[in-house]
């Protein structure tokens, strides 16, 4: 058996940024709050709160005073950082540089026209509650419009221009077709509006589907390695089936079991991977269980 584990999966570099800050504070301190999961894999985060870190939710932000409160790659609404200031409390930004360029463009944006007589329409294409994609909205002090599927691109006002940004971890694919449905909307309203797109994805996602994809399709049995409440191990865990059927979605190596492990066992070939949120020590468990004895 040839075991193998995908060179291009595990964090990506915003998720490794913010579990860096997290490790260098606690060793300092030994004690950080993080405004939830830091990454959305237990494990992980099991492992740091074991070195200290505690996860908060808002609720908790509202009550804690003069502590440090992490922020996650994921980034947060102005509020957040408000509230956290208004309590005496000092935020470490884990935000990721990409999201936070983002968030830039979306206030400049909302800022440009929230005083134009047709008011335009900030639209992001995203995941309604998705922790990003709050953040996002809280750069337009929540008038921007949540799109999750192109066809709900019907419900937007084709009188009214048009700006469209999108939550970094969407598919390209489908970023494109929401864009095709919003000019064919336009043709058909008879619409003269503006219609600025911009494609906001981040490639460290996006290009990791067919890197992903043509691992899958070389291995007998894939073992995908995530965390259920992660949009991104969903996502590419679906390419990855695409790819192979015979692929496999574990939390950790204790799911590795009875006749899956005997299957795995007895392939020439099996390739573990992972989501962006997935850390390597996780997938190398799984490993080192497909060759104990
Ligand atoms: S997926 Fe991209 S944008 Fe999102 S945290 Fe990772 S590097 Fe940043």
């Amino acid at each position: 058996m040839q075991i193998t584990i995908d060179p291009k999966s595990g964090f990506c570099a915003g998720v490794t940024g913010a579990i860096r800050r997290a490790e260098n504070e606690l060793q300092q301190t030994g004690q950080l709050y993080c405004l939830g999961d830091i990454v959305h894999n237990g494990q992980e985060v099991q492992r740091l709160e074991r070195l200290g870190l505690e996860t908060i939710d808002y609720d908790d932000l509202r009550t804690i005073r003069h502590a440090r409160v992490l922020l996650r790659a994921h980034g947060e609404p102005p509020s957040t950082y408000w509230i956290a200031e208004q309590n005496g409390n000092t935020i470490i930004d884990g935000t990721c540089p990409v999201v936070k360029r983002l968030q830039e463009r979306i206030a400049a944006t909302y800022n440009e026209h929230k005083h134009d007589e047709r008011r335009a329409q900030i639209v992001i294409f995203g995941k309604r509650g998705h922790a990003e994609v709050i953040g996002l909205q809280g750069q337009t002090n929540n008038t921007a419009i949540v799109i999750e599927k192109p066809e709900e691109a019907e419900t937007l006002d084709f009188s009214r221009p048009i700006y469209l940004f999108s939550q970094t971890t969407k598919s390209v694919e489908e970023y494109h077709r929401l864009v095709e449905k919003l000019k064919s909307e336009i043709i058909n309203h008879k619409s003269q509006i503006t219609l600025e797109a911009y494609d906001t994805i981040c490639r460290s996602v996006a290009n990791r589907v067919e890197q992903l994809k043509a691992f899958a399709a070389a291995q007998n049995i894939v073992l995908f390695v995530g965390g259920t409440k992660s949009s991104n191990a969903a996502v590419l865990f679906g390419h990855c089936r695409e790819a192979n059927p015979n692929s496999h979605f574990l939390t950790g190596a204790d799911d590795l079991t009875g006749e899956l492990l005997t299957a795995c066992r007895q392939a020439d070939r099996v390739g573990i991977c992972g989501a962006t949120s997935t850390p390597l020590w996780l997938m190398e468990q799984v490993r080192d269980r497909l060759s104990e004895d």
